[in-house]
């Protein structure tokens, strides 16, 4: 799966992109990531992608024809492949697992960072999804694009060593529905008179599932009851 980010500052992708399962997931090609300057796109010499907007107000709004023409040029090199647009901004429906499981059926994903006051409204109309990762504002698309990429690489073949790592985790969807993950116990067996639950020593891998199954239930309940409301 290949995925293509557009921002004013592919630097700031580098470090992550560079450390532990999306450095081997790319290192084995299992992904493929292309950062695309939008700075590129730009117009004069200057390379200027954003304005004044139309009316007043704060800040600087990203142009709608610079981000067309640097989407045209993009497509143009997927030849066939099915691609999807994905705008991010805090305005879009909010990122989650089902989505991400959706997106990770997609050849090519290309991932639009806004910056400054955001985008020219008619830019919605270039794009398939708009996405947000919260109900927060933050000054650019960068973390928001890092958060769709690194969740749906995860759900993409090889990229997780071990796909069962993928069952039972939080959000996952299992017996139609999406609930939380069990609590989890290493080493030491007491610490500090906090001992770990003592089926879990067992052996008994039967009476283990039964028992995280149940855990797993009632902390969903507990905590995100909307999530076995169906609400998510
Ligand atoms: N003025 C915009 C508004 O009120 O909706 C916010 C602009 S924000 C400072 C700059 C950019 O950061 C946005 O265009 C978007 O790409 C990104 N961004 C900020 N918060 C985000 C969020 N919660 N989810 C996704 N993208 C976000």
């Amino acid at each position: 799966m290949k995925f293509i980010i557009l921002t004013l500052f592919p630097e700031a992708f580098e470090s992550y992109l560079n450390v532990s399962l999306l450095k081997r997931a790319l290192a084995k090609k299992f992904i493929k990531i292309e950062l695309k300057n939008l700075r590129d796109f730009g117009v004069g010499a200057h390379k200027v992608v954003d304005l004044r907007p139309y009316g007043g107000g704060a800040g600087m709004v990203l142009r709608v024809d610079i981000i067309d023409r640097a989407l045209r040029a993009i497509k143009a090199k997927q030849k066939g492949k099915k691609s999807k647009v994905i705008l991010l901004t805090p305005q879009g429906k909010v990122f989650n697992q089902k989505l991400a499981k959706q997106l990770s059926k997609v050849d090519t994903l290309i991932l639009v960072c806004g910056r400054y006051e955001g985008f020219d409204e008619r830019i919605r109309d270039l794009v398939d999804y708009e996405i947000s990762i919260g109900d927060y504002v933050l000054t650019g698309g960068e973390i928001p694009a890092l958060a769709v990429l690194d969740t749906v690489a995860r759900l993409v073949p090889g990229v997780v060593g071990k796909a069962e790592s993928l069952v039972s985790e939080s959000f996952s969807e299992s017996a139609g529905r999406r609930i939380l993950e069990y609590p989890q116990y290493t080493r030491p067996e007491n610490y500090k008179g906090k001992r770990v639950p003592k089926v879990l020593l067992t052996g008994n891998h039967a009476k283990i599932n039964e028992w995280r199954q149940k855990e797993a239930l009632k902390r969903t309940k507990k905590r995100r009851p909307d999530l076995l409301r169906g609400l998510r």
